[in-house]
């Protein structure tokens, strides 16, 4: 795959490196002599020092209070917002807007959060609960007011008191920002994953980083993706708690020296170092008191000001230091499955790891435990490769601060982590340059190069005289540079490795792992299926179907049990209930008609066929297959009679998703897709038949509206490339049917909702390999239809056809690596199938009532359920304060 690098701001940050970074001994200048003395100076230039003061004196009024729960009445909320309102946000009733109305009673209820999340913390603190900790790089989480509302069992009380105030509760949910600390389905299952901890009572947090600036905003210009900094903390953020007291030093650079005071030791000399401070994100639980936590790393950067520097007029030699340790956590990479090796990116992990192992160990020793008991208090789940350093960190730390034994501390930490891999794809596996490893963390490159040694003589001795499984199997992988696969230093330093669905977690054994297999035996390698939060995935984002299956359940016990949704299966014969069920999906396809007019500016009719394919933009995803289809589509109904075109089922086409900056392919792909529906859509002998919509700045918030809108969703991957996929999940739960592929969780899903429901096609996994080497070498031209679009985009209806022949070139013939030709025809015979059933509309109900009613398993908690017996060994515990 090719990319070039595109000029915005990443590709610069990446260039970055902090001005210490190439002499981190020179000698700082010597401070300048101060002419007035004293201690109230002293104090002023120097901070204050020593700790600020605990009182013994537990005040029975302060307990009191913090240990009640606030009265839950409309009079008590609509006080609360005002009293913030006036105060802290300084607003009167003359110039009180919708932002104000929304950070009023934001604040208010996360006020009542804050009391719960100590609570929660209190308690499992109080009983020695073993702890998890999901260490991610991403978490998107999207907005929270209106998920917090809903947990607390609030939002009537609040709505009627922002009704009081004036506004309307839809405004004012719409004020909030979304915290898109991620890229895609990492990082939702991240938020997920937390969500799903805090409603089922474990003791478990999630760690990440505060980046200044999140997944960036996606602006379409002349069908262009353009990309835009996203500035999500201008305004105040009432999710997130400082934690100023909460800070750890992290280092960078330096040499390593043997350590004269301790014998298995090294001392880390002449580092740079920065400072991490933690800031707390509440995850409220559904119907429980519990609330869980985010606790995010941002770099301090206040104290690294000289003033020496400003003061002899040297302005940006003053701040140099500062603005390098603010890169560290700035900007998220907006990569999805792709690994750019990047210095920038590699300071961001360690910074975030380093912080993370720190405060782990730090809770750790409160709970007054022997080492030895380590692993039965603490579980770390390494969410992909990114935070993989982790293992090189606990172990320096045992070693060079706690003074253990190598194998003592080794056998801590194999039995703390454990990692997920997340793709098999060769573009997204983390490596490092070793020299770049060396010079930045020379501690932790000397502990890897030992866990590698000692782990190779493990192999050898197994498998004696096999060089070639050594040189396959070392973590040190001998390119010129050597690279250190970050990957294969996650297994060999977790106890447990995990795929995401079952077909993933079959594949990695049978083929990146296979060797680790031969190693390790089958049963470290183990698969838990991904999930989503039927919190906000059907709860929140669909509150009139979440009413249908209330009704049918009994209660609404289902948004934490969702297995007790099968007993929508009992009303698929049920007129009244189908009819209803049927009013919902038009009540959400006319909303999401709403937001592509307010969106987009385009007019779609809501009884068109709503076909949705939502999702980062990739070559492996096949958004590019899809807009082939499109094409085809298009040309059919073109060659047809205006009388047999009324015949056809009408359809929307909506596309949404982002392109990573520097990936060329994909977003000339979003050219594509944006220019075809400039034609489309202004053809006026096509009108209602087909309209195509790609709608921008794909985000939490936007998949809310698109997702209940489906009648079919796309999960077409090349078999054998998406590891699980969320999104197809997501779409069922709301009564979409699916066109899909024979991957990822796609298979788990026929499995439960039944083959004859699920619209399958394509080559299989196992085939790939083949067909692969078939198109490089002996490719057939592509098939008449494929061959028709390849014709129409070159005549040049689409604008300049030289624009996308790139596209072209990579969807036939040796350039086909995700096998769209090979695919295309099938895709266009399930697209039939697709339409022949839409047309009888008893049946489609009936297949979007069983799908619906049979995705139980496919609930986040039934995931963590999974961890937490298989992996972590933890209990739930409901929280009692
Ligand atoms: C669920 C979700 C994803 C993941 O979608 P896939 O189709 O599984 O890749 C990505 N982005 C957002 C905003 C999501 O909510």
């Amino acid at each position: 795959m090719e990319r070039f690098p595109s000029k915005n701001i990443l590709s610069s940050l990446s260039q970055f490196q902090p001005a210490t970074a190439e002499e981190p001994n020179t000698p700082q200048p010597k401070p300048l002599k101060r002419v007035v003395s004293g201690s109230a100076l002293k104090t002023l230039l120097e901070g204050k020092t020593g700790q600020p003061k605990h009182s013994d004196h537990l005040n029975s009024e302060f307990v009191d209070y913090v240990s009640k729960e606030l009265p839950r009445d409309e009079k008590t909320i609509l006080t609360s917002i005002i009293t913030l309102l006036s105060s802290t946000f300084f607003k009167t009733p003359h110039n009180t807007t919708s932002v104000d109305a929304y950070n009023g009673a934001a604040f208010s209820i996360r006020n009542r959060l804050l009391r719960r999340l100590d609570g929660t913390d209190q308690f499992f603190n109080s009983i020695k609960a073993k702890r998890v900790y999901y260490m991610s790089l991403e978490f998107l989480i999207g907005r929270t007011f209106d998920n917090a509302m809903l947990a607390l069992g609030l939002k009537n009380e609040y709505s009627n008191a922002i009704k009081t105030l004036g506004y309307k509760m839809e405004d004012v949910i719409d004020e909030e920002r979304d915290a898109a600390l991620g890229n895609g389905g990492l990082g939702r299952l991240a938020a997920c994953f937390v969500d799903s901890l805090a409603c089922s009572n474990y003791p478990g947090w999630g760690y990440g980083l505060r980046y200044k600036y999140g997944m960036f905003q996606q602006q379409i210009i002349n069908g262009y993706q353009v990309e835009a900094p996203d500035c999500w903390l201008d305004n105040p953020n009432p999710w997130e708690f400082p934690r100023p007291e909460i800070s750890y030093k992290v280092k960078f650079y330096g040499n390593v020296a043997k350590s004269a005071s301790n014998p298995h030791g090294y001392t880390w000399e002449n580092a740079v170092e920065y400072e991490a401070m933690a800031f707390d994100v509440p995850v409220p639980g559904y119907g429980t008191k519990n609330v869980g936590n985010i606790r995010l790393w941002s770099c301090k950067t206040n104290h690294l000001f000289d003033l020496n520097r400003f003061n002899s007029g040297d302005y940006s030699g003053a701040t140099a230091n500062m603005v390098a340790a603010d890169m560290l956590t700035n900007v998220l990479y907006p990569n999805d499955n792709h690994n750019n090796g990047k210095e920038l990116r590699l300071k961001q992990e360690y910074l975030f790891v380093s912080a993370t192992i720190q405060d782990v160990i730090a809770r750790f020793k409160t709970s007054g435990k022997a080492w030895s008991e380590f692993s039965h208090m603490v579980a770390i789940q390494l969410n992909d490769t990114h935070p993989a350093l982790g293992i090189a960190e606990l172990q320096r730390i045992l070693i060079d601060d706690e003074g253990m034994e190598w194998d003592q501390a080794w056998s801590i930490v194999t039995k703390t982590f454990a990692f997920t891999n997340h793709t098999i794809l060769p573009e997204a596996m983390e490596k490092w340059s070793v020299p770049m490893l060396g010079k930045i963390l020379p501690r932790h490159l000397g502990i890897i190069y030992d866990i590698n040694l000692f782990f190779l003589q493990h192999v050898e001795k197994l498998y004696p005289n096999d060089r070639d499984l050594l040189a396959r199997i070392s973590i040190i992988e001998e390119s010129s540079p050597q690279q250190a696969r970050m990957a294969y230093l996650a297994i060999v330093g977790s106890h447990h490795v995990n795929g995401v669905a079952q077909i993933h977690s079959d594949i990695i054994k049978d083929t990146i792992f296979s060797d680790f297999v031969k190693v390790y035996g089958p049963d470290k390698f183990v698969n838990v299926t991904n999930g989503v939060a039927p919190r906000r995935w059907v709860n929140q984002c669909n509150p009139e179907l979440a009413s249908l299956i209330t009704e049918a359940v009994g209660d609404d016990s289902w948004v934490n049990h969702y297995s007790k949704s099968s007993k929508l299966e009992e009303f698929v014969d049920d007129e009244d209930f189908r009819r209803r069920w049927w009013e919902v999906k038009q009540t959400k396809k006319e909303q999401l008609a709403r937001y592509i007019k307010n969106t987009c500016g385009i007019e779609v009719s809501s009884n068109a066929l709503f076909d949705i394919q939502v999702k980062r933009i990739h070559e492996y995803k096949r958004q590019l297959m899809n807009i082939l289809s499109v094409i085809y589509r298009y040309n059919k109904l073109k060659n047809m009679s205006p009388q047999m075109r009324k015949e056809q089922v009408p359809r929307v086409v909506v596309f949404a998703g982002k392109a990573a900056s520097g990936y060329y392919i994909a977003k000339l792909i979003i050219k594509l897709i944006n220019s075809v529906a400039d034609v489309v859509n202004n053809d006026k002998d096509i009108g209602d038949s087909l309209k195509v919509v790609f709608i921008p700045d794909y985000c939490v918030s936007a998949a809310e509206v698109i997702i209940p809108a489906s009648d079919i969703s796309q999960h077409i991957s090349t078999a054998g490339t998406e590891a699980s996929g969320t999104s197809n999940m997501k779409f069922v739960m709301n009564g979409g049917l699916i066109l899909g592929t024979v991957d990822g969780a796609n298979v788990e899903i026929t499995e439960e909702v039944g083959d004859e429901q699920i619209f399958m096609f394509g080559v299989l996994a196992h085939e790939v390999d083949d067909f692969r080497y078939n198109q490089r070498y002996h490719a057939t031209p592509p098939d008449s239809a494929l061959q028709s679009v390849f014709d129409t985009i070159r005549s040049g209806l689409f604008g300049n056809p030289n624009e996308f022949n790139p596209l072209i070139e990579c969807s036939h013939g040796a350039g086909d690596n995700y096998l769209v030709s090979v695919d295309f025809p099938s895709y266009l015979m399930a697209h039939d199938a697709v339409e022949e059933l839409y047309k009888d509309n008893d049946a489609w109900v009936t297949k979007s009532i069983l799908c619906a009613a049979r995705m139980g398993k496919f609930s986040s908690d039934r995931s963590i359920d999974d961890y937490a017996e298989n992996i972590w060994n933890i209990e739930p515990t409901a929280a009692d304060f």
